[in-house]
């Protein structure tokens, strides 16, 4: 989702549009202005009709946002930062950081959209009820009315990862106290209501209504990927919670002369099974226990940052992260929390620091391999 329109901030959380959004602007307005306005009010003029479609298409995005913000607003009182609200085809979404660390603040973080948009439909109700004679307030008040109601039931459905499948989590996580068998019955539930609405959609296309099917397909086939990735997502944040960088780190910490080649270093070490990172030290200093600290870090995309042409007469220390610069973290450290910084720092390893000494290093790589075997060992 990187074709987006940033709009502003709320609560210090950028709000994105993402360009597919625009096309449910066109088509809700067009359906508006066409179908739903000339059938349920006909006395409303064709330009009249144009204006209030569109209006009416605005306040659905607001009430869209409105929705999104009611889970952004309790995840950050949970503290639980929200790093964007984006508006696209299929409605919002909240990025938010991390996985909500208990039941009740899932439940809490989950039911809020839905409620929101619950309560914008009582509103909008409400103001239809007392403007039922005037057409031009009436018949956007009832279409915003009836889908806030929509929005509000759509997102119960209990398939993960919508706001219901997140609701059902969070109660099968209460009651069993386990986290993994959750999340697995959260992403059953998605399957199944995903699946579902693929059939409906198939069916639909065969029995004539092919754009409501090809729609309700579409659906389907988005939140089959959506709960695939989520679920491995939170499982691999639940994989990694107990676990700290010393568990995972290696103790190894592979040595280059600063005046190495980059050429040879990639031809005699990287390329030859070693590992993707070195520590440079200055030629003629020996690095061990208790001596000062590396000179810098090469790692392979330092490397990439060279024309292969220049490799045999660029030095390593040319290319390498000088120390001060270098991105670390402590043996003590949670693994969730060293994860996230390599992912916003954009970095495949964090060097292991303990008591101003460099005593390992933390790979993405490492951690993969270990949650990988620990799998393996555990079946
Ligand atoms: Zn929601």
């Amino acid at each position: 989702m990187r074709t987006q329109i940033r709009l502003g901030t709320i609560w210090g959380i950028p709000i994105g549009l993402h360009t597919s959004w625009f096309l449910v602007f066109i088509l809700i307005t067009w359906t508006l202005a066409q179908g739903y306005m000339p059938e349920d009010f006909p006395g409303l003029s064709v330009a009249m009709r144009w204006i209030l479609a569109a209006v009416t298409s605005l306040l659905f995005f607001a009430s869209v946002l409105a929705h999104e913000l009611g889970h952004a607003f309790f995840a950050q009182r949970y503290g639980i930062p929200v790093h964007s609200i984006t508006l696209f085809i299929f409605g919002g979404v909240a990025q938010i950081e991390r996985q909500p660390e208990t039941a009740g603040s899932e439940f809490v973080i989950a039911i809020a959209g839905p409620a929101v948009s619950l309560l914008l439909g009582g509103i909008f109700g409400g103001l239809w009820f007392v403007t039922q004679s005037v057409a031009f307030l009436a018949a956007p008040l009832f279409w915003l009315a009836r889908i806030n109601v929509i929005l509000a039931l759509f997102n119960m459905i209990p398939g993960f990862p919508l706001d219901g499948g997140r609701v059902l989590r969070a109660a099968v996580w209460a009651f069993s106290n386990n986290f993994t068998l959750a999340n697995r019955v959260a992403a059953a539930s998605g399957q199944i209501v995903a699946f579902g609405f693929l059939a409906v959609g198939i069916f639909n296309v065969f029995n004539g209504s092919v754009l409501n099917g090809i729609w309700l397909a579409f659906i389907g086939w988005f939140l089959q990927n959506a709960a695939a990735a989520n679920y491995q997502q939170s499982n691999l944040q639940e994989q990694l919670r107990d676990l700290r960088v010393d568990q995972v780190m290696t103790r190894e910490r592979p040595m280059i002369s600063n005046r190495l080649p980059v050429s040879q270093l990639v031809n005699e070490k990287i390329m030859r099974g070693g590992p993707r990172y070195y520590f440079v030290q200055r030629d003629g200093y020996g690095f061990e226990e208790g001596d000062a600290r590396p000179f810098g870090m090469v790692s392979v995309s330092d490397v990439t940052q060279v024309p292969a042409e220049g490799w045999p007469l660029t030095p390593a220390e040319q290319i390498m992260t000088p120390w001060e610069d270098l991105i670390t973290t402590t043996p003590q450290t949670c693994l969730t929390d060293a994860m996230q910084i390599m992912d916003e720092s954009n970095v495949a390893q964090l060097p292991v620091i303990e008591d101003d000494q460099l005593i390992g290093v933390l790979s993405r790589q490492q951690v993969f391999r270990y949650i990988r075997l620990r799998s393996q060992f555990s079946n």
